[in-house]
């Protein structure tokens, strides 16, 4: 079922909430794949009633990004869902979420200075902001994010623990082709010659990985080599970061231990993608 403001979506939450029913919550910016279909029928399973949430959210985009042109296709998403068994679609516009005169934001500190941090700046805050608003209008008793988003589940987990939400934030594996490319709603921008450059982004991971699993401890010889992997195909235009970071904190590791990120976050064409794999 569609819902498209807050007083109905509160008020279906009002009656869920007096029959005892628990509420898992997916939050998306839509287009959906597969990789948010993992999301929903991990939600699926845990909880009475499962919740979409679709919302390209404005205030999370920098200037020069792309809101203006990120994919769209309720219909299209709608269909999924319904295909899927969500309950609920929670689909509201940008001005029922930021009315005239909103001036109210949630911002962690620390966590969101690293990674796509640096690059983004007040990204993340537009992450928080809208996440608690959601969770302020849904309640839900679990909320799924895809790995694929590593920094945003983890600044998202310690803002639910530093502000002492009840939600169990839970993290779910990152959805890939059967190439190794990571699934993403921007793949969409990708021209048939971009996309095969976008294979290097997996393909560096899964090298690197390799190399620490032969023994590799050095960071640097990884990042290297995983660099010149990605920057040898054509239409990568920029490598923004490669990184091999303690898994909690995000700060980067002299050398390398088994449960470790490594993170990389790559323009192809004008596509910035990201993709991450853990050791
Ligand atoms: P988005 O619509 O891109 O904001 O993503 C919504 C949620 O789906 C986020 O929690 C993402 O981490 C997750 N997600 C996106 N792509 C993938 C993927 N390939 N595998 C797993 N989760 C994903």
């Amino acid at each position: 079922m569609l819902v498209k403001t807050i007083k109905d979506m509160k008020s279906i939450v009002k009656k869920l909430k007096e029959k005892g029913k628990s509420i898992g919550f997916v939050p998306t910016m839509g287009y959906l794949h597969e990789g948010h279909i993992s999301l929903i029928r991990c939600s699926k399973k845990d909880n009475d009633v499962t919740v979409v949430s679709i919302f390209v959210n404005p205030i999370q985009f920098g200037e020069n990004e792309d809101l203006d042109r990120y994919p769209r296709d309720i219909e299209r998403d709608l269909q999924i869902c319904r295909d899927e068994g969500v309950d609920f679609v929670f689909y509201p516009s940008a001005d029922e979420m930021y009315p005239d005169g909103f001036s109210t934001y949630v911002e962690v500190e620390g966590l969101t200075n690293r990674l796509c941090g640096a690059f983004r700046p007040g990204h993340f805050k537009g992450v928080t902001t809208v996440v608690n608003k959601l969770f302020n209008i849904l309640q839900p008793d679990r909320a799924y994010f895809g790995e694929k988003d590593y920094q945003q589940l983890k600044v998202i987990q310690k803002m639910v623990k530093d502000l002492n939400m009840n939600v169990e934030v839970i993290g779910c594996p990152v959805v890939r082709e059967k190439d190794g490319l990571a699934l993403s709603s921007r793949n969409k921008y990708l021209s048939e010659k971009e996309r095969e450059s976008a294979l290097s982004i997996s393909r560096a991971l899964f090298e690197g990985k390799k190399m620490f699993e032969k023994g590799e401890k050095d960071p640097q010889k990884i990042i290297s080599k995983m660099k010149k992997i990605i920057s040898s195909y054509p239409e990568v235009k920029n490598v923004q970061y490669i990184e091999i970071v303690d898994p909690e904190t995000l700060e980067p590791k002299k050398k390398v231990e088994k449960g470790d990120l490594i993170a990389v976050a790559v323009f192809v064409g004008n596509t910035r993608l990201i993709d991450n794999i853990k050791i």
